[in-house]
This record gives C-alpha cells, structure tokens and sequence, in this order.
C-alpha cells in the first residue's frame, strides 16, 4: 500500500486527488490531510479515506474539526507549526495542493520525508526552485509537476536528453476575456472567476484571466526542467486539450493531449512509474473540430510584459518572490472589491522593479523578502485608493 499525505486536501486538486484515492481503497493509506478552514469538508474526507491525521490550519476551527471527528481514530491538528510537524510523517507519495507562499513550508519540509512530491503548488517553487530542487536532488526525491502543462512536459520528456531540446511550449487556454470585445477596465470578479474549461480555486482562476498563471508557469516549467527562460513558450489554445509540446531539434515535436480534467495528471502521478488503467475517455480526434493556437498578445494581457524585469537566461528569485507575493496580495485585493482588474498587473510591476536581483539561501530569506514585498504592494493599494 502507497502511503499518501495531501495537503491543501479540501482544495480543487486536493478533492480530486481524494475521490481518485477513495475510488482505489486498496492502493493507498492515508496519512495526513490538511485544510485551511474548511472543517467540515476535512472531517469527511479524514473519515471517508481513513486518514491517521487530520489539521486544520487556521486554530478557530479546531474545536469544531474535533468534534466533527469525535469517535473516529482520526487524530486532529491545528495551526502551521503542527501543519509542518506533519509534513515529517514519512510518506510514500505526497501532494502539496495548498494555494500560494502559504504551501511553501510543509511541502520544502516533507521533501526528504516522501518519494515522490506531487507539486500543484507552483507559488511554492517559483519562489524557491534553487532551494527546493537542491534539496530534492540531495535526498534523491522525485518531484513530480501536477500543473496539467508541466505534467505533460514530464510525461513527454522523462526519458529524452534535455540537450536536445530546441524549446517547449506551455498552452494556455486564454482564460475568461480572450478573443472577447469588452473593456478589461470595469470586470467584475465573477466574470474574471468564470474559466471556460477548467473548474479550479479561485486564486488560480483570477491568475488565468490575468495570465499571471502563465507567467507563474514558464517560470515553474523553467525550475523544473532546467531550461532557460527564453526556451519557453506560451501559445494560446482556447480547447485546453494539447496541454504541452517538445520541440526538438531534429525536427520533431511530441505533444501531448487529454481532456481538460485535473484527474488525469493527478492519477498519472499517484501509478507513477507506472500507468494505471482510469476510467476517462481519451480525446476523440474525429470529434475535435478545431485544434486552433494563437499567438498571445499584451492587449488582451498586460501581465506578459512583466518577463522584460526578469532575468531571461538566470533566475534570479528575489524578484520572483516579489512578483508571487505581490500577485498574491492583489488578486485578495480585487477578490475584495479593493482595486480593479487591471490594477492588478500594476501593482505587481510597482513592487517588481523596487527589488534588486538577488539570491536568498534559505526559505526563511524567501519570507523575509515575501513579507517586504506584501508591504509594498499593500501601500502602493492604499495609494490607489487614496
Ligand atoms: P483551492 O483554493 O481550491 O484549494 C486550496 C487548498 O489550500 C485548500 O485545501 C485550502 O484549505 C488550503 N489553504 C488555503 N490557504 C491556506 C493557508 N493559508 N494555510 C494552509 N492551507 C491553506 O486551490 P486549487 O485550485 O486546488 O489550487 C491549489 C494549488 O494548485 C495552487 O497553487 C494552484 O496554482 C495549483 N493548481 C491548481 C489547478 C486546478 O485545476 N485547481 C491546476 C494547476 C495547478
Ligand atoms: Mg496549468
């Protein structure tokens, strides 16, 4: 039996992950399953699945989650210190599914303590790769990308030579706005939270009208695969059924396609080396009447301009952090009704260019220059609305 932890369980990717466990009972024990808020959600998950542990991060809750789970053998959890205590318990597979920096601790923590780490968190690793990948390499962990492009970029170039990579290419379906002729100027959170193909949280939801997620991801696809940033490449195509393409240098691209479901890659990497019958059904391509791919522009997405402060051929990750961090305060901004769409961009390249290049050298450098960043994006906001 698999042993499995997921953190963020409650969350879009961390349900899917747990029906697909439920659904294969026999495969897998369940270790710990974590959510922010959701005590209720947690409950019947820890006891549907079994779990040996349940936490529940934010400590208002804990009682609740407790009594939920009274009777039951699940043992309960709160607050972020636990929540990292428990990213010690070892682990055959681990999921890190929580949204944003606030993921970053228990997935860095549980590296050496798992085989194979199944990343959704891509907030995690763009502001740490160097730091992260390092220590996945000394304890020989795998890191395996859930993003569905990443994922398909993993499946496709496992076993080839990344010197014979000419470039790959991350499709992005254009979000909520694309090819659409309304003013940016005046959306409203519920139409940048309505995602045409993909049924996600609400913070990536607002990163893919922005196209912030993309720009999260060339540089998670940059972390993961070791490529440049110039190699990597963004192309919309609105049906989100090619998910990523290899080009290489003999002529020849691989691209791999499936239906826009999240269960897919999650299920690839829980059979991880190996593949497992699922039951979905493969793209049928007679059916598939247009498999378009357009190029993106910084009309429609203002965010792609954000690459010109960024460092093209060397990460460089203070100001990663700053963009994750800033992102992440104005997306919670516009959620609130506190800024407006477009300010969103803006507010990311105000913190962006006020931080120099440089190299953290441990995670608590990443915060401290997380919460600089938080601070500046909070009062560039408050000057907006002054
Ligand atoms: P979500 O908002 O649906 O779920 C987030 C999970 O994290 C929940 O379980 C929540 O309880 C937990 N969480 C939130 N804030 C927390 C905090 N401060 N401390 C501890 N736990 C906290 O998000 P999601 O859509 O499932 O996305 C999760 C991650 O996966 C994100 O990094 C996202 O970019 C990535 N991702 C998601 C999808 C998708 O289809 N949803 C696809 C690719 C990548
Ligand atoms: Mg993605």
């Amino acid at each position: 039996m698999k042993k499995v932890s997921i953190f963020g369980a409650t969350g879009s990717i961390g349900s899917n992950a747990c029906s697909i466990i439920l659904n294969n009972s026999t495969k897998y024990r369940v270790e710990v399953l974590s959510a922010n808020k959701n005590y209720k959600k947690l409950a019947i998950l820890a006891k549907k699945l079994n779990s040996k542990y349940a936490i529940i991060s934010d400590k208002r809750y804990y009682k609740l989650l407790k009594k939920e789970l009274s009777g039951s053998k699940v043992k309960t959890f709160s607050g972020e210190d636990d929540l990292i205590n428990l990213a010690s318990v070892k682990t055959d597979f681990t999921i890190a599914a929580i949204v944003g920096i606030a993921g970053l601790k228990s997935a860095y923590k549980s590296i050496d303590k798992t085989k194979v780490l199944a990343l959704a968190n891509k907030e995690a690793l763009v502001c740490s790769g160097n730091i992260f990948m390092k220590k996945a390499k000394k304890h020989n962990t795998q890191i395996l990308p859930l993003d569905s492009e990443h994922n398909a970029l993993f499946q496709i170039i496992e076993k080839n030579n990344l010197n014979l990579i000419k470039n790959i290419i991350l499709t992005a379906s254009g979000g909520p706005f694309w090819n659409k002729k309304i003013n940016l100027k005046n959306v409203s959170v519920s139409d940048a939270l309505k995602h045409p193909n993909w049924k996600m949280g609400k913070k990536i939801s607002i990163d893919s009208a922005t196209m912030i997620n993309k720009v999260l991801e060339k540089i998670e696809a940059s972390i993961l695969f070791n490529l440049e940033l110039s190699r990597i490449k963004i192309i919309i195509h609105p049906k989100s059924i090619v998910h990523g393409i290899v080009n290489y240098v003999d002529g020849n691209s691989v691209m791999l396609a499936s239906q826009p479901d999240m269960k897919i890659p999650i299920n690839y990497a829980l059979s991880w080396p190996k593949r497992s019958q699922f039951n979905i059904e493969n793209i049928s391509f007679k059916k598939v009447k247009d498999l378009s791919f357009f190029d993106t522009n910084l009309k429609t997405f203002p965010s792609l301009r954000l690459f010109k402060y960024l460092n093209s051929s060397k990460l460089e990750y203070s100001r990663l952090i700053a963009l994750n961090a800033s992102n992440e305060v104005a997306v919670e901004s516009f959620i609130r009704k506190k800024i407006k769409f477009l300010d969103i961009v803006k507010v990311i390249e105000k913190t962006l260019i006020s931080f120099k290049n440089s190299n953290p050298k441990s995670i608590s450098d990443v915060f401290e220059i997380h919460e600089e960043a938080c601070n500046v994006s909070y009062n560039y906001i408050n000057n907006l609305r002054s």
